[in-house]
């Protein structure tokens, strides 16, 4: 949604030092995400698992649980034809405002779910780190934690290219 996200872009190396919290909530644990970073060769995408970084139990059950409401969304997708077809058919019109009644009801549980995430002192619902190979040898971590995506810079500072938010 409306988050902001870390980005610091270093050179490409095998020998990054990653900070030892969960990279969502920054407690300490001994779970880890695989990282899959991702570049596209002539067309042909490339999936390289690389890294692991720190996520606790608690950040990789939030991170599956926001999958959740994916579901109602691609379920709305599937049905609209055919509601919108019987609507127009019967000439019911009234029909055709379940679906943006629908669309606010999914919207108005996820941002509850985030909310209610953020006060717990999560960073973001879903995957929080991301990973992508850039041209001359540059990679992008994507962070949702500014202070996870601070402390991973201070720890490379010899590799870092550029470091932003957006
Ligand atoms: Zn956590
Ligand atoms: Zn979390």
């Amino acid at each position: 949604m409306s988050s902001s996200k870390f980005i610091v872009e270093v050179e490409q190396r095998s020998d990054y030092v990653i900070p030892r919290m969960c990279n969502c909530c920054l407690m300490e644990t001994n779970g880890f995400e695989e990282i899959c970073a991702e570049r596209d060769v002539s067309g042909i995408a490339f999936l390289r698992c690389t890294l692991k970084i720190p996520l606790c139990k608690e950040c990789e059950k939030h991170g599956k649980a926001s999958k959740k409401y994916d579901i109602p969304f691609a379920l709305l997708g599937l049905l609209s034809f055919p509601i919108i077809g019987y609507a127009i058919v019967l000439e019911k019109l009234f029909l055709l405002s379940i679906i943006p009644i629908i669309v606010v009801l999914i919207v108005y549980f996820r941002l509850r779910f985030e909310r209610k995430l953020r006060k717990q002192g999560h960073s973001a619902p879903e995957k929080t780190v991301a990973l992508k190979i850039l041209k001359n040898n540059v990679i992008r971590f994507i962070f949702k934690n500014e202070e996870y995506a601070k402390a991973f810079a201070k720890m490379n500072k010899d590799k870092i290219k550029d470091i932003y938010k957006i």
